[in-house]
């Protein structure tokens, strides 16, 4: 484990992007870490439109059984470290995780964007209504609005487009300071995004547990877990934002 010291500064607009590592201490599977397979499967079976299509029943499955799974695990350290920073910081903050776990909600984030959907939410294929959803999907459940087994899970599958970008796309090309935290760097458009804070003149952060795909992007590094690395960095950068409000 090595961790380069990041210099905290006195920063007014901070987007952080978070992937699935930061989840890992909590028990949920990353896929990278896993040869590529996200829960034994492969990607193209149960996360693409195509997949949903040949096999609607495995796809169905598969995020039945991730929904069930969040019962199961709760918010860690960096989670929590997280929501706490937002309600301490008193400048602008946008949290944007690819995740769709709902530990971010549940450690009480509040400015926060699911940019790869929700496990907790389904959608109706007709009218793209989305619903709060706890429960499994099957053959028989029919959807609210039409009354028709329409409902599919609300999560973005590679081949379609991430949700809230424009808003994302805004608050990057602002910010002054660029956290990512537990993301591999495979998955685009979140791969670019330190390009695009880079490009506003933010300085750039990377929190993994090893180099990322697009590390030499960011111009800090600190390699370890999310649940004991995020928690030091955010309390340091709290106090010197702090600090420098009081000087
Ligand atoms: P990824 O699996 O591609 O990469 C995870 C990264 O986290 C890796 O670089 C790994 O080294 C790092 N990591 C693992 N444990 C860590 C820890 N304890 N602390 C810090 N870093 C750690 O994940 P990704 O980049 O988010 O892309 C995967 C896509 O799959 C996402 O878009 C997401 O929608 C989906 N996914 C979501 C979940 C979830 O909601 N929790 C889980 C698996 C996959």
């Amino acid at each position: 484990m090595t961790a380069n010291s990041a210099r905290p500064y006195a920063y007014q607009r901070i987007v952080v992007l978070t992937g699935a590592g930061i989840s890992a201490e909590s028990g949920v599977n990353t896929f990278r870490d896993n040869g590529g397979l996200w829960e034994n499967h492969r990607i193209e079976d149960v996360a693409t439109p195509e997949a949903f299509e040949r096999n609607p029943e495995l796809v169905q499955r598969f995020y039945n059984l991730r929904r069930a799974q969040l019962t199961e695990v709760k918010p860690n350290a960096a989670h929590l470290a997280l929501a706490n920073f937002e309600q301490e910081y008193d400048g602008e903050f946008l949290l944007v995780t690819q995740n769709v776990d709902d530990l971010h909600d549940r450690a009480g984030s509040q400015k926060l964007l699911h940019m790869h959907g929700e496990l907790k939410k389904v959608r109706c294929v007709r009218t793209h209504r989305v619903y709060d959803w706890s429960d499994d999907i099957t053959d028989n459940t029919l959807c609210e609005c039409c009354q028709q087994p329409n409902l599919r899970p609300h999560i973005v599958w590679f081949g379609e487009m991430p949700l809230f970008m424009d808003e994302i796309y805004r608050a990057l090309q602002s910010c002054d300071l660029f956290i990512s935290v537990g993301t591999s760097g495979h998955v685009y458009p979140a791969a670019g995004f330190v390009e695009l804070a880079t490009q506003a003149g933010a300085d750039t952060i990377e929190i993994n547990l090893e180099p990322s795909q697009v590390k030499d992007a960011f111009q800090e590094h600190i390699y370890g877990k999310a649940g004991l690395m995020l928690p030091m960095y955010l309390t340091k950068l709290l106090q010197a934002c702090q600090a420098s409000k009081d000087a």
